[in-house]
């Protein structure tokens, strides 16, 4: 543990945090008066460099940098892996989050080096209530990812399915996730008990199948403190097989046509299902027809669909993203507006301007490199 992770802040945070906490007047009157001052320098550039030297002083005596510190080494795995912390400036709310991205260390053989960026809203620095849930909550995905028992892959088995139904399997295992995530900050104190209510039907939302067995899954993830990756992506593809709680009863010998699997349970009226649903499946599987059938599992995630599609596509690395295998993005969605609990709402105008955020603000950064 040679290494001492290192924060550095995006200078545009740095001023736009400063500039809202001048809401204070103290600090506006002072700030003010060493603005003046720094108006009569005459060279633009150490102009520029006086200002970003006056707004980093005020940043630090403010302590607005104090939450990301704070949230970033309650995690020993990120202390002691994550090399650099970038703290990135985000326009929008759906825009805040935590990413890691992982590369081969020049310096060392077999090494790898771990950088983590954070993006977040200036004005979130001064609202620690609402940003301290929301940084650990990105944070313990970036520790599972970085936690060799977790042992995370960066996409999900693939399906013999279309998009669509891969899309559905990647946002139950994304609900999965967040579920272990929100009980074990419940445990530790950091949440208050209705999450379990909260995380719960989001739960149910997403695995209808389990019925009146969903309780006791929930509570095996939610109340579990070591999650695994291989685990939770079983229990997202075949929740009724990997729940284990009724395989008695799946002896039915038929399979479903879509998953391939064996199955007790077929949707009664396949030719009753919504127009958009049936168009939905003949677009994943070009060849089948009501006629054929599928099994209520098949039924349930493409009903669904239309509510959980836009919420899956968000998440980078997964679904319909493949990558070569010297290639390590290990990427967890800066999409908070998904870990805050709402449904849906994640449109591509906002993906776009996360990207567009990507390369017009912040220090850049290095993404991912091939080990060959
Ligand atoms: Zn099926
Ligand atoms: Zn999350």
């Amino acid at each position: 543990m040679t290494r001492a992770l290192v924060i550095h802040y995006d200078p545009k945070l740095v001023e736009e945090a400063v500039f809202h906490a001048q809401r204070d007047s103290y600090v506006a009157t002072d700030i003010d008066d060493g603005r003046r001052r720094i108006y009569g320098v005459s060279d633009p550039d150490e102009r520029e460099r006086l200002f970003q030297q006056l707004y980093r002083e005020w940043f630090a005596r403010l302590r607005l940098g104090e939450i990301i510190e704070t949230s970033v080494h309650e995690h020993a795995l990120i202390s002691a892996l994550v090399d650099d912390c970038y703290v990135v400036s985000a326009t929008l709310v759906k825009q805040e989050g935590a990413e890691l991205f992982v590369a081969p260390d020049a310096a060392a053989e077999k090494k790898q080096r771990h950088t983590l960026r954070i993006l977040i809203r200036p004005e979130s620095l001064l609202e620690p209530e609402s940003a301290i849930p929301f940084l650990r909550h990105e944070l313990y995905h970036i520790a599972d990812m970085l936690d060799p028992a977790f042992a995370y892959e960066p996409a999900l088995p693939r399906t013999s399915g279309g998009p669509t139904y891969d899309t559905l399997i990647t946002n139950r295992y994304r609900v999965l996730w967040d579920v272990t995530i929100s009980g074990r900050m419940m445990h530790r104190g950091w949440l208050p008990q209705t999450i379990r209510d909260r995380q719960l039907k989001e739960f149910r939302q997403a695995f209808p199948m389990l019925e009146e067995a969903s309780e006791k899954c929930f509570a095996r993830f939610f109340d579990g403190d070591h999650p695994r990756h291989a685990e939770m992506a079983a229990f997202a593809l075949d929740p009724r097989a990997a729940s284990g709680l009724l395989s008695e009863r799946s002896a039915a010998g038929t399979h479903c046509p879509l998953c391939r699997f064996p199955s007790h349970s077929f949707e009664r009226e396949p030719e009753k299902l919504d127009v958009d649903v049936l168009a939905a499946i003949t677009r994943d599987f070009p060849g089948w027809t009501p006629a054929l059938g599928l099994c209520l599992q098949c039924a349930d995630l493409y009903r669904a669909s239309r509510l959980s599609m836009a919420a899956a596509k968000a998440l980078p690395g997964w679904s319909t993203e493949t990558l070569s295998p010297g290639e390590h993005r290990r990427n967890e969605s800066p999409q908070p507006s998904f870990c805050k609990g709402e449904q849906g709402g994640i449109d591509d105008a906002a993906m776009q301007s996360d990207d567009e955020s990507d390369s017009e603000r912040g220090p850049a950064i290095t993404v991912v490199a091939n080990d060959a």
